[in-house]
């Protein structure tokens, strides 16, 4: 059973999950790699350990990119009843959790990925949060990704979640309050780094890599479609190639940044039904954080996006100043 409930003072919402209990938790890293192939659900010919499958590119255990619910869902797919009480607001919580093992291989990690894998991935990802937005019960659909232990990840076979959740989180609705007004500011904050190159880590025909102005994490990376796209579902071909591209280009940088480091990737999509400037965000976990973050939101950054970039553009090293 799951529940939404508002925070009257924040406007935040909290999801209460009782079913993410149970679920295991393969960490730590170096006992989940002697475990290995052996005991994990997601590789090919344990697929009778998962939930039935949503989708597989090939039958049997032949595929190389598989879809099915989380056996654990932070949403119920079915309605059910919960309480109400004065002041407070909640939301019953239906939705849809999916899992996307986006390789068979298991050892292997998205950094080595091919291009022409990437894009199919994509295409995946795609085509399965079409089918999630469509349901008349969501409000917002969230892909993401947790690479690394630091960053979430509780089994080492390299895969994606996609939660469809029937609110809109606090931070996106600010995103789409204040980025879409009579003009598109992300259009115009895009635009302007693309032309000033300062924070710029690199870009080709259809979209750009820039480490954000007032980044949360160091070495912030975001991946943005140059043209206006207001969801995943309306980048081109063309786009989610050179989307593919980027993340061949970049990964590889962020993994190198420091062993076994933590990161998140999360496609980052505006509310159901209203206009928003689609774009990826790569969030590294390097440092953590502390009570100061917790209490104000307010974080702590001990690198400059101007610093990043030049990482990422191979003007600096690691950590040089
Ligand atoms: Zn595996
Ligand atoms: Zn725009």
């Amino acid at each position: 059973m799951s529940e939404f409930r508002k925070n009257p003072f924040t406007g935040e919402w909290t999801v209460y999950a009782k079913s993410r209990k149970n679920r295991p938790y393969e960490f730590r890293w170096q006992k989940a790699q002697q475990k290995g192939k052996k005991c994990c659900p997601f590789c090919p010919g344990h697929e009778d350990r998962t939930t039935p499958a949503l989708f597989q590119d090939k039958p049997g255990d032949g595929w190389d990119i598989r879809v099915f619910p989380n056996m654990f869902p932070v949403v119920d797919e079915e309605n059910c009843q919960i309480d109400e009480e004065p002041i407070y607001e909640n939301v019953d919580g239906m939705g849809l959790h999916e899992v996307i093992v986006d390789t068979p291989v298991h050892e292997e990690s998205i950094e080595e990925f091919t291009p022409e894998h990437m894009r199919k991935v994509l295409g995946v990802l795609r085509q399965r949060y079409e089918n999630m937005r469509r349901q008349d019960h969501i409000s917002y659909v969230q892909i993401f990704k947790n690479c690394g232990p630091e960053a979430g990840m509780s089994i080492r076979h390299s895969h994606w979640q996609m939660i469809g959740i029937p609110v809109i989180p606090t931070r996106i609705f600010t995103m789409q309050e204040n980025g879409i007004g009579k003009e598109c500011l992300f259009c115009q904050v895009f635009h302007q780094e693309i032309a000033e190159k300062k924070r710029l880590a690199g870009e080709n025909d259809t979209m750009a890599a820039l480490t954000p102005y007032a980044a949360r994490y160091p070495y912030e990376l975001w991946i943005v479609p140059k043209a206006h796209r207001a969801s995943f579902g309306e980048l081109t071909e063309q786009e989610l190639r050179d989307l593919a591209d980027m993340m061949c280009r970049f990964l590889p940088k962020v993994a190198a940044l420091r062993e076994n480091i933590g990161y998140n990737l999360c496609l980052m999509d505006g509310p159901k039904g209203r206009d928003f400037h689609w774009h990826m965000q790569i969030l590294p976990r390097i440092g953590g954080f502390a009570g100061f973050e917790h209490a104000t939101d307010c974080y702590i950054n001990t690198i400059l996006p101007e610093t990043a970039a030049e990482y990422y553009r191979g003007e600096k090293k690691p950590f040089e100043e």
